[in-house]
């Protein structure tokens, strides 16, 4: 047996982690160094390590994980954002063009907006739904599935194939899906990006980002890029994120299971709008996710109408923190409007953590209640 062939709980408790040696411990403890003592004749050709910014050993078993469970070779950066512009700066070029989702991850909108366009990249943007722009001169596809905070589902083989049908490169954010939501390089997209400081980490107290290929040279790259760019994380936030990762499936699967019984309970009520979650049958991203997605998400949105009644219904709620972010252990609320983004005023992106699911049903519920109806309360 291979370690592709076991299950993923399996391979989440695997992941990364040295060969067993006596004395030693399952996961090793952060090395936190800067400078490495370098061999005074062979210099930094003698070992592996010699400066933290190009190398260190926590980030390289966090980087075997993170790739094992992708189905390629990862590079962890800083942030979710740090990974993915990263990924267009290593690879887009003055002239170049490349499509973006158009509903996707609010800032790297921004970012392609500020900077990419200003040093000669022609942006196009469509809408994770479709319909797609033809690919035809495009260098780089970026799709977004799910897309946050919306959650519609793009069909990745589909696009990987127009996609290289034009010669331009695919790129998939999973940072909602995780790795072990859905693996787009079995899929056909040439590289991952993602955030992991949401579920795939799961414990709302680091950052993290990676890219993950089976391209040597988009890894190479990229690699370079990081090394000469600079935005690594810690030796400490890697080995958090490696040690967290053990769990994946154990957190994904309850979080999954409390947002289909919150959906379910959302679904019911009349004083809901726009329930989105790709896995309720009912749902327009339903056919694209059921096939292509090896688990549903934790994180679902819907619409309340206004700003007061977002703030009534998180005030009422003892489960529901308001906090941005998802993904992580205890369920957040997030009013996307405030941020600043396009989404409607009473538009609120729910991740389920991990609490039971009937005590989460049941205070959404009597919280939705004690929230009235939308306007000010009279
Ligand atoms: C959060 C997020 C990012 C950015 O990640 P950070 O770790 O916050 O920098 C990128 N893409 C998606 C889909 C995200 O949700």
């Amino acid at each position: 047996m291979t370690d592709q062939d076991y299950r993923d709980g399996t391979r989440c408790v695997h992941a990364g982690l040295p060969e067993p040696a006596p004395g030693d411990p399952f996961l090793p403890g952060p090395v936190l160094a800067a400078p490495y003592h370098l061999d005074p004749w062979q210099g930094p050709q003698a070992a592996p390590n010699g400066y933290g910014r190009p190398d260190n050993p926590t980030r390289r078993l966090l980087e075997a994980a993170v790739g094992e469970l992708e189905g390629g070779d990862c590079r962890v950066f800083a942030s979710g954002q740090a990974a993915i512009t990263g990924l267009l700066l290593a690879v887009l070029r003055p002239g170049d063009t490349v499509v973006l989702p158009a509903d996707g991850y609010f800032p790297v909108r921004a970012f392609a907006a500020d900077t990419l366009e200003t040093i000669g990249v022609t942006v196009r943007y469509a809408p994770t739904v479709g319909p797609y722009p033809s690919f035809a001169g495009v260098r780089l596809v970026l799709l977004e599935t799910p897309a946050n905070p919306g959650l519609d589902v793009a069909d990745i083989a589909a696009l990987a194939e127009a996609a290289h049908a034009a010669g331009a490169l695919l790129a998939v954010d999973n940072t909602t899906a995780t790795p072990l939501g859905q693996r787009p390089l079995g899929l056909g997209a040439d590289v991952v990006v993602a955030s992991g400081t949401k579920a795939l980490t799961g414990h709302s107290d680091l950052l993290l980002g990676y890219v993950a290929t089976r391209s040597g040279a988009l890894l190479d790259a990229v690699t370079g890029w990081r090394t000469t760019t600079g935005a690594v994380p810690g030796a400490f936030d890697a080995w958090l994120a490696h040690r967290s990762l053990a769990t994946l499936d154990l957190r994904l699967g309850r979080q999954s299971a409390n947002a289909e019984a919150v959906a379910r309970a959302l679904a019911a009520r009349p004083d809901v709008a726009g329930l989105r979650w790709p896995g309720l049958p009912t749902d327009p991203a339903y056919p694209v996710a059921a096939r292509q997605m090896r688990r549903m998400p934790g994180v679902l949105s819907f619409d309340l109408g206004d700003a007061d009644r977002v703030a009534r219904f998180v005030v009422a709620a003892r489960l529901v923190a308001a906090a941005t972010s998802f993904g992580g252990l205890h369920t957040t609320a997030d009013r996307r409007a405030q941020w600043g983004d396009d989404t409607a005023p009473g538009f609120v992106r729910l991740s389920c953590g991990v609490e039971d699911p009937a005590d989460l049903v049941a205070d959404i519920g009597a919280a939705l209640d004690a929230a009235g109806a939308p306007g000010p309360l009279s």
